[in-house]
């Protein structure tokens, strides 16, 4: 495909999805909001339409697009008000079986993700005693027979309630036992839906994200859902998180965008002392320079994404490009609550709830720190600091 034919494809692709979240605007979001509850409706119609499928090769029902693709989705769908974050994962998860899983595995769920028939949108590794240093996680899975039995405690286990199967790591091997640093954790695909001793409950966040903690109390899950080899489950783990960081830092250009055109718009249209806000540069130039830092953080996001569909090493791209579009966004976020003055505060122009809810993303799915290290260590050589 000519470049030309690729900005024509995701032209149409950003506007497909642009109809789509149209017919979802900040009322529904609000109301959700205000009660805490699920877009089911919102999944729904991006699950039929396709979308959350784009990563699947075509041979298991999906439609084999690109990273690239996939990213201006999620923008997208973030520019125009809405949250991929009830959905996302169901994106990205199967991408550890996709990579890892056997033949068998991949005819058994992958054309069930694709369809939306399987909800694959739970991904369990976070614990609340390891935090970001997940080799410390103590959730166990011991052999017994032919099958597993899971024992412990996952936390910020987003979408757990909306999801048939959780992608779940846990640890195989004691960690005074492993030959080699990194070894001894395992994934597993657990099966939700009928799974005797699973106990989920919901965490109720500052923004709606339907993200809960999940107990295992002796949860028997088959040997033969356990994906790629065993011991490995934190490299495999791994091998997805390039994808995941320029997934969601696409969403965090779209929130960008959202708060920028949004603060323009006010600034030009507000008066106050008979001319417009957007007159005085006090509140021009952070909204300007939010803008400079978005088309940076897109620069890096785009060429990460390329990468990756290329099959090439895109660790630091992948790495900078989160941290870039989650600041970007943030800056935005700030700028445009300044530019609203008292009005961002009242819920009907959504500033508050997407102020909200861009904020997690310099947390969530990893913290700024633990790329700062990333690119220390790996990027820059200098020496571990945990
Ligand atoms: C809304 C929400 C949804 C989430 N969804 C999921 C999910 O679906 N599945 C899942 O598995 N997890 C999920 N997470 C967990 C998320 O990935 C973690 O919150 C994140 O990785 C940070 O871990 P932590 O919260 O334990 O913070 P901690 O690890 O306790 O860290 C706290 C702070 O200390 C800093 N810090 C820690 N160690 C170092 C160090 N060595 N050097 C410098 N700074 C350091 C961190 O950067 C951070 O700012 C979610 C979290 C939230 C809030």
């Amino acid at each position: 495909m000519s470049t030309a034919e690729q900005q024509a494809e995701l032209h149409d692709i950003r506007d497909a999805v642009a109809s789509l979240c149209a017919r979802f605007p900040g009322e529904y979001w609000r109301a959700l909001d205000r009660d805490c509850a699920y877009p089911t409706a919102f999944v729904d119609e991006l699950t039929q339409s396709g979308f959350l499928a784009s990563l699947i090769p075509q041979e298991y029902g999906g439609s084999g697009l690109g990273l690239r693709q996939a990213s201006a989705i999620l923008r997208e769908i973030h520019l125009q008000g809405c949250n991929a974050g009830a959905c996302h994962a169901q994106m990205y998860t199967m991408g550890t079986l996709l990579k890892h899983g056997s033949q068998d595995q991949k005819q058994r769920w992958l054309p069930g993700i694709a369809s939306g028939d399987i909800r694959l949108q739970a991904f369990g590794v976070t614990e609340p005693t390891s935090g970001s240093d997940t080799m410390a996680l103590r959730t166990t899975a011991v052999r017994d027979g032919d099958e597993y039995v899971l024992n412990g405690q996952k936390i910020w286990t987003s979408r757990a309630e909306h999801s048939d199967y959780m992608i779940v790591l846990a640890r195989t091997t004691p960690a005074d036992q492993i030959r080699k640093k990194g070894e001894g954790l395992s994934v597993f695909m657990l099966d939700m839906r009928e799974c005797p001793g699973l106990t989920i409950r919901p965490i109720r966040t500052m923004m709606n994200h339907a993200t809960t903690e999940v107990f295992f109390d002796n949860v028997r899950v088959p040997a033969e859902n356990l994906i790629g080899v065993a011991d490995q489950g934190f490299r495999h783990i791994l091998d997805g998180m390039n994808a995941e960081r320029i997934l969601i830092a696409s969403e965090c250009l779209g929130d960008a965008e959202w708060f920028i055109r949004k603060a323009s718009d006010y600034a030009t249209e507000r008066k106050v002392f008979g001319r417009p806000i957007g007159q005085n540069q006090g509140v021009q130039f952070p909204i300007a320079r939010a803008y400079a830092q978005l088309k940076a953080a897109q620069l890096v996001v785009e060429r990460a994404a390329v990468m990756f569909d290329r099959g090439q090493k895109c660790g630091e791209e992948a790495n900078i490009g989160k941290l870039l579009a989650s600041e970007a966004s943030w800056a935005a976020a700030e700028a445009c609550v300044q530019t609203f003055g008292g009005f961002a505060f009242a819920e009907e122009y959504d500033v508050e709830r997407k102020f909200r809810e861009t904020r997690l993303y310099q947390v969530a799915p990893i913290s700024s720190n633990l790329i700062l290290t990333y690119l220390a260590e790996h990027v820059l050589g200098m020496p571990r600091s945990y």
